[in-house]
């Protein structure tokens, strides 16, 4: 289907962007077009205005901060895989990235877009999740900065309101972690039945901080708290971590749908943790 008819604008600051926003009731922002543009088609949503911030060179910047990298909201995947910092600092958001749909969707897609559309099965949002990144959002009003625990709300929804926009992505590098993205499909280029982004921290061959991500587990991205604190203090091996993982799926409300049931959901959570922590701590 063709979308509905609406105008649009391409703004080359932020602050032209924000006002663009604030001036109408019915405005969309485009990124890379790759979540919004079927939505658009279907007629699923039917914007007045699309506010296009491909132009906005401020927001396509990857920048090393020493303890963390700042990432442009405007970076699409594959800039993101093929940057130095992302490859030796951020070795876990790098591998979740290689694992988003195929080259021509990477192509297009940000990692801002992906972020701010808040798929529960999207790739991203459990690495930027276990990694404690922080969200760069602009206002009208100024910017804030969000903790990624605070930052998905629901489904499809997230803190940033309808007038605001996600700048930046800031995230910590764990040097000294060991990091594993595990995801579970049924054919290539699927987007993830379930998946799972671990980090792990060992100290002479005992876990001392576990920090895990779940993807489809809920109607947002979450955390596997009660497998990460059990986790502290056991051996990294396949005996050792066993019974940890075995809580990965505790507080959690996995969907059922054609891929399979919340049974199933939970199931493969448990097996995925266990193998993202074992290839996380090396054991
Ligand atoms: C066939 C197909 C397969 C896919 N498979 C996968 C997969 O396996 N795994 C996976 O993780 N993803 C998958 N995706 C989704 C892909 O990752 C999208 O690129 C991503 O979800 C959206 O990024 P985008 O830049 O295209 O955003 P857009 O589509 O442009 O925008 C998405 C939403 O975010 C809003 N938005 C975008 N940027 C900002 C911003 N900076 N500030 C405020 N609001 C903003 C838009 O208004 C819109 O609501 C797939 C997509 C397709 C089409």
């Amino acid at each position: 289907m063709i979308p509905a008819k609406f105008d649009y604008l391409a703004p080359t600051s932020v602050q032209d962007a924000l006002a663009a926003l604030a001036g109408s009731d019915d405005a969309k922002v485009i990124a890379g077009g790759q979540s919004l543009l079927p939505v658009l088609r279907m007629r699923l949503n039917a914007p007045d205005l699309i506010v296009d911030i491909g132009e906005i060179d401020t927001l396509k910047s990857i920048v090393d901060e020493g303890d963390s990298v700042l990432i442009g909201a405007m970076v699409p995947y594959y800039r993101i895989l093929a940057d130095p910092l992302v490859q030796g600092g951020l070795k876990l958001l790098h591998q979740a990235i290689t694992e988003v749909a195929d080259p021509q969707i990477r192509h297009r897609g940000t990692l801002g877009g992906a972020l701010v559309h808040a798929d529960p099965a999207g790739d991203c949002g459990a690495p930027i999740l276990a990694l404690d990144a922080e969200l760069v959002i602009a206002g009208q009003g100024g910017e804030r900065t969000v903790p990624a625990a605070e930052f998905f709300q629901d489904l499809f929804e997230t803190s940033v309101g309808e007038d605001e926009l996600l700048t930046h992505i800031r995230i910590p590098k764990y040097d000294g972690w060991g990091t594993h993205y595990e995801k579970f499909v049924r054919v290539a280029h699927q987007w993830p039945i379930v998946a799972v982004a671990a980090a792990v921290r060992s100290e002479g061959g005992t876990i001392s901080e576990a920090r895990i991500g779940l993807v489809n587990m809920g109607s947002t991205p979450l955390r596997a708290t009660a497998a990460e604190q059990a986790l502290v203090g056991q051996p990294a091996t396949a005996d050792g971590v066993r019974e940890a993982c075995e809580h990965a799926a505790d507080g959690t409300n996995p969907p059922s749908d054609l891929n399979g049931d919340a049974d199933y959901r939970r199931h493969l959570a448990k097996v995925l943790v266990r193998r993202a922590v074992l290839t996380a701590a090396g054991g």
